[in-house]
This record gives C-alpha cells, sequence and structure tokens, in this order.
C-alpha cells in the first residue's frame, strides 16, 4: 500500500517498506488498563490503552519520545491486535484507548472488522489528521480524545518535524467536535469528545487562542486543560522549555477558560508531573 494516511502523505509502500513516520507493520509498546485519563474515560476500572509506536509529527517535548521515534516495540500482526482487544476487554477495560493510532488506521480498521469491542472504542491522537483518515475511523470510533498543541504554526515549526500543524488540526477536531455526547447512568463515557491541551512555557498567547477555538465548537465538546508540561525529550536547543510552566502562565489560561464560559472542563493538578504518567513500556 501506498500511504497517505497522515499529512506527510510519504507514499512509503508499507508494510515493506518504513515511512516517515518510523514503522510499517504495526508496532505496540505497552497495553494495559491506564488509571491516569480523563475521569470518564478511565472511569472505574481504567482505560484499554494500546500505546502505538512511530510517529509523523515527533514534538521534541514528547513524553512518549521512545515510542514515537519508535524505538521500542514489538511488531503484531492484525489477528493479534483483536486478541489485544479480546485480552483488555477480559480485564474489564472501560474502554479501548488507541492511543497515537493515525499511522495504524487502515490495520485497526481491519482488527474493527474481524473483531469489533463490546466496550467503547477511544482514538486518542495528537490532532495532525487527515479527514479522509478520520472519515475511515470514524466507523469504529465512538470517543475522541485529540491533543489541540498549537494554533501558531510558528510554534509547530519549531517544536515538531512539521510546519502546517494547525492547518490540519484545527478542521480535524471541527470533524471530532461532532461525535454525539452519551454517558451511561454512572457517569462513563460512551460517545463524545474530549478536546486536550498542554499549556507550554512561554506560550500563553497560544494556549489563550486554542481556549477561544474550543469555545467555538459544539457545547458538548469537553475540554481538558493540561498544566503539567514537565521538561522532558531533545530539548536541549530549547531554552524556554527547560521550566515547567509557571502558576502566573497557569492562571492566565484559566482566566481565558472562565472569560469564555467554558464549563465541560477537565483540570490537571498543576503539582503533579507528568514523568509520573510515563508507564514501563513492555516490549
Ligand atoms: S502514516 Fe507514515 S507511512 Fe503513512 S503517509 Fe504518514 S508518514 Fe508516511
Amino acid at each position: 500500500m501506498k500511504c497517505s494516511l497522515c499529512p506527510v502523505s510519504c507514499g512509503a509502500d508499507r508494510p515493506e517498506a518504513v515511512g516517515f513516520c518510523g514503522v510499517s507493520g504495526v508496532k505496540i509498546a505497552k497495553y494495559y488498563l491506564h488509571p491516569f485519563e480523563e475521569p470518564p474515560v478511565s472511569f472505574k476500572n481504567g482505560s484499554g490503552c494500546i500505546f502505538f509506536c512511530g510517529c509523523s509529527l515527533r514534538c521534541v517535548f514528547c513524553q512518549n519520545y521512545e515510542l514515537s521515534r519508535a524505538e521500542r516495540g514489538r511488531q503484531f500482526s492484525v489477528r493479534e491486535l483483536t486478541d489485544i482487544f479480546r485480552e483488555l476487554e477480559d480485564m474489564g477495560a472501560d474502554n479501548i484507548n488507541l492511543v497515537n493510532p493515525t499511522h495504524y488506521v487502515q490495520d485497526i480498521a481491519e482488527a474493527m472488522s474481524i473483531y469489533r469491542p463490546k466496550i467503547p472504542v477511544v482514538y486518542n491522537t495528537h490532532g495532525y489528521e487527515k479527514l479522509s483518515t478520520l472519515q475511515l475511523a470514524d466507523s469504529f470510533v465512538d470517543i475522541y480524545l485529540p491533543d489541540l498543541k498549537f494554533m501558531d504554526n510558528a510554534l509547530s515549526a519549531r517544536y515538531t518535524c512539521r510546519p502546517d500543524y494547525a492547518d490540519y488540526a484545527l478542521p480535524a477536531i471541527r470533524f471530532m467536535a461532532q461525535k454525539p455526547l452519551v454517558f451511561d447512568g454512572d457517569g462513563k463515557m460512551l460517545s463524545g469528545c474530549i478536546v486536550r491541551h498542554l499549556i507550554l512555557p512561554l506560550a500563553v498567547y497560544d494556549s489563550i487562542n486554542i481556549v477561544k477555538f474550543v469555545a467555538s465548537l459544539p457545547p458538548t465538546v469537553y475540554f481538558s486543560l493540561m498544566s503539567q508540561y514537565t521538561p522532558f525529550g531533545d530539548i536541549a536547543a530549547f531554552r524556554e522549555l527547560q521550566r515547567p510552566v509557571t502558576l502566573r502562565e497557569y492562571k492566565k489560561v484559566l482566566a481565558a477558560v472562565e472569560e469564555c464560559g467554558l464549563t465541560n472542563v477537565f483540570l490537571q493538578d498543576k503539582s503533579s508531573s507528568s514523568q509520573t504518567f510515563i508507564p514501563e513500556w513492555d516490549y
């Protein structure tokens, strides 16, 4: 297949050849019940996360650095992927959480045609997506969990290997925002969209623009504001990234959330370190 799943459209002949995203066939570093997603996603038993390797965006501050650079992980067949779905269900997962799935959407769609989990399926993405790929994924996705990283393409050019993040992410998130919002009687999310945003040091202006963008989405969309940026990854050349976000920066973004009237909001404890949330990889 000449791959054009992500905005890079590099045309790699997968699964024989490795694409710009660093992978060919399905490569996974871990799957387990993850307790630290937003409350209606992790819910009671945990979210059945599957951590896919490779990435076509490759943020310098990536918290899953070894995964995004495809330095970890082992190959799984499509049939084995369906076994993972079943295993996570048997473990009691509240959903199947596909972490960083963009470059495997074709394989995941094939796996879903063999076995469709009986629990909700979460599409957990960096947001750098083509609409055509999302339309393919939409048939098996119940909950979108996109991370909206930047509105300003200057930040995208500085901190990722792609200079056009917002050109793709904004229409992609408008598409994801159409997912109907449904909870069960206990408060577990069955369908919907939660837009995440991690505040970066010295980029409060961009975070405020992101808050305004989220306020323009349907009111059914939830917003998850993350303030626990921790210096990590390949950031030696970026002085501004060598410190956490200050309380003053956090409060400015929080004030924008209030001014825009957002009420469906999750806030992450400012004192928590994001490194706490990085699991030990199995492969
Ligand atoms: S998903 Fe990977 S192989 Fe496919 S177009 Fe993007 S970078 Fe290339």
